[in-house]
């Protein structure tokens, strides 16, 4: 992976489509000014402003923040990856540590999304707290849908609490996931990102990119991250 991948997550925020398309041109503005371009933005809204941040879309990429498993039928409440690729997503984030808290999802029903996802040809970002999640949440797949599987390392501890992880213990984690998983696969690393603590994840403990919630919904912020990555 030539290029950093830097990831948007917007959770259930903001409140209105305004505020939205407000934050989303903002970003996109401040993207447009950075010459040496070396991040892959992704942006992951709420469902329902997909549909018009899309029609906007230009440098910056799309993004899911969960999927279900089936294409369609009686799942009240529930988006399918063809719904999200009907949108523009290129990307979906699956196995969140809030949609394992608050949700009860498994590794069993994240592996039942992942599979769905990449049938979709959705590339997917797997959030991981602990190596062992990993194979059983990928259990079973081939080696070719490697290619569109991003791995995310968000330790609990550091999500939304402003304590990120170490440097050092980011690094130790990437090294062991890849060992672990004998491939080379990009890794993120994600928990209380912000434009200081951004490049010591990217160069120092060698993550391909970051997964950034609350700053995210700050242009500012958000930019200053993207240029970490220059
Ligand atoms: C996240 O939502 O994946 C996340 C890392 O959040 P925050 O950056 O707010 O810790």
């Amino acid at each position: 992976m030539s290029k950093s991948l830097i990831i948007a997550n917007w959770k259930m925020n903001p409140q209105t489509l305004a505020e939205a398309n407000r934050i989303f041109s903002s970003i996109e503005k401040g993207l447009r000014k950075i010459k040496n371009k070396k991040a892959e933005v992704v942006i992951c809204p709420p469902f329902q402003y997909l549909s018009v941040i899309n029609n906007q879309l230009s440098i910056i990429k799309l993004g899911g923040q969960n999927c279900f498993w089936e294409e369609k039928g009686a799942f009240t409440g529930e988006v399918s990856p063809g719904m999200l690729k009907d949108l523009g997503c290129k990307y979906v984030i699956v196995g969140h540590s809030e949609r394992r808290k608050y949700f009860q999802e498994t590794d069993e029903l994240v592996n039942k999304k992942i599979k769905a996802a990449l049938e979709n040809n959705l590339n997917v970002i797997l959030c991981v707290d602990k190596v062992s999640q990993i194979k059983k949440d990928i259990k079973g797949l081939s080696k070719k849908q490697f290619k569109n599987l991003v791995l995310a390392y968000e330790p609990v501890f550091a999500i939304g609490t402003g304590r990120p992880c170490s440097i050092e213990k980011a690094r130790k984690m990437s090294a062991l996931i890849r060992k672990t998983l004998k491939t080379n696969i990009p890794i993120l690393y994600g928990g209380s990102v912000n434009s200081k603590n951004a490049r010591g994840y990217l160069k120092e403990a060698g993550m391909n990119g970051l997964l950034v919630g609350g700053a995210s919904l700050d242009p500012q912020e958000f930019i200053k991250i993207i240029k970490a990555a220059a």
